[in-house]
């Protein structure tokens, strides 16, 4: 069986380790440059060298015994550490977020740069994945693992229940600032959450492997980035970077490097599932947004459906289908 995944986030990479686990090929696909999806890190070059923000994700939490035992495996090869300063669950990437998912990747056969614009299904069943680059295929089964807004253009011309249920996952955006500073900032706290539009705030330079200078990631909350979402980004950056100062009480400081990303589709509620999978067709959807907005929801849900994806194929099957759905 070759299975073909649109997105290279943890959830694909999740789903593709069980699909290859079970002896079945994979081929992902990602628009990215790099590795990374929402756990991306941004190098930024300033006069000090280069600069790694971790500008998704910061961290993650690992709550579920399944999943805090992957992370376990993890750790001992290398690719995380605990980070207490975020919380008694919270881990890093280590030595930056991006380098997790670049590790995970690293075991798969992933196209970056690439972005899937369709996907066709063949006179005998067979799936063909179209992108900017060529045509993919074929693949017996075809698999998303994209935020639910650029899952729907997929799945609405095959299976119309899917793409009503990834539309009722809508999610909200996040601005997130990125600053570095020529000196430590004088903060009496490292890690801040919920002052004033800043949901969360974290000095990167504290984290462990991490590179100096001094730098910050901010992130808006949903309120104060969803109604600035036609803003550019370099209107937004001064205004976090004051946040940021008012939030840490310190009079303005300027940034030696200031600039915002917006993360569009940052997170979703979740909508009580696992995984999507239509056993006839040979079409999945997995992700965060079928469970929630966290990295241990991606993990979860590419499990979910992997072993779905198997006990269609052959393979190792634990979850039990009703409808073609996942009934997690
Ligand atoms: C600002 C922010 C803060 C967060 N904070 C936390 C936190 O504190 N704790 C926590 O646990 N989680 C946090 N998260 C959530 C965590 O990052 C996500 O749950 C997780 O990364 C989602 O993984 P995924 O595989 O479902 O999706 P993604 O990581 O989004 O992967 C989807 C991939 O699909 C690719 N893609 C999309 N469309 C196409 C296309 N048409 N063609 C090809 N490729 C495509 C993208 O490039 C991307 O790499 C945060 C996320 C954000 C954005």
């Amino acid at each position: 069986m070759k299975c073909g995944i649109i997105g290279a986030g943890l959830s694909a990479l999740t789903c593709a380790g069980e699909l290859s686990t079970a002896g079945h090929d994979v081929v992902l696909f990602d628009k990215g440059r790099g590795p990374g999806g929402r756990m991306s890190t941004r190098h930024m070059q300033t006069r000090f060298g280069d600069v790694g923000i971790d500008h998704g994700a910061p961290c993650f939490d690992a709550v579920g015994p399944d999943f805090r035992a992957a992370v376990a495996v993890w750790r001992r090869d290398g690719l995380v550490a605990p980070w207490p300063a975020g919380g008694p669950q919270a881990w890093l990437g280590i030595p930056d977020m991006a380098s997790l998912i670049a590790r995970l990747a690293a075991l798969h056969d992933v196209t970056w740069r690439t972005f899937v614009n369709g996907i066709m299904r063949g006179a005998r069943g067979d799936w063909h994945v179209s992108s900017d680059r060529s045509l993919h295929g074929p693949f017996d089964a075809v698999v998303t693992a994209v935020p639910p807004e650029q899952a729907v253009p997929f799945l609405a011309l095959h299976d119309l229940e899917m793409a009503r249920t990834a539309s009722a996952a809508p999610s909200r955006a996040c601005w997130a600032g990125l600053f570095v500073f020529e000196r430590a900032l004088p903060a009496a706290s490292l890690v801040l959450r919920d002052a004033g539009p800043i949901a969360l705030a974290v000095c990167n330079r504290a984290k462990p492997l991490r590179t100096k200078p001094e730098s910050w990631l901010v992130h808006a909350n949903s309120e104060w980035s969803g109604s600035r979402l036609e803003r550019k980004s370099e209107d937004i950056a001064p205004l976090l970077l004051s946040a940021l100062q008012a939030a840490l009480g310190l009079p303005v400081l300027p940034a030696h490097e200031a600039t915002a990303h917006q993360w569009r589709y940052a997170s979703s509620a979740g909508i009580g599932r696992a995984a999507l999978w239509n056993a006839d067709l040979k079409l999945g959807a997995c992700g965060d947004w079928l469970t929630g907005p966290h990295a241990e929801c991606a993990w979860t849900s590419g499990r979910a459906l992997g072993r779905l994806v198997n006990s269609t194929f052959g393979g190792v099957s634990v979850l039990p289908e009703k409808d073609g759905l996942c009934v997690l």
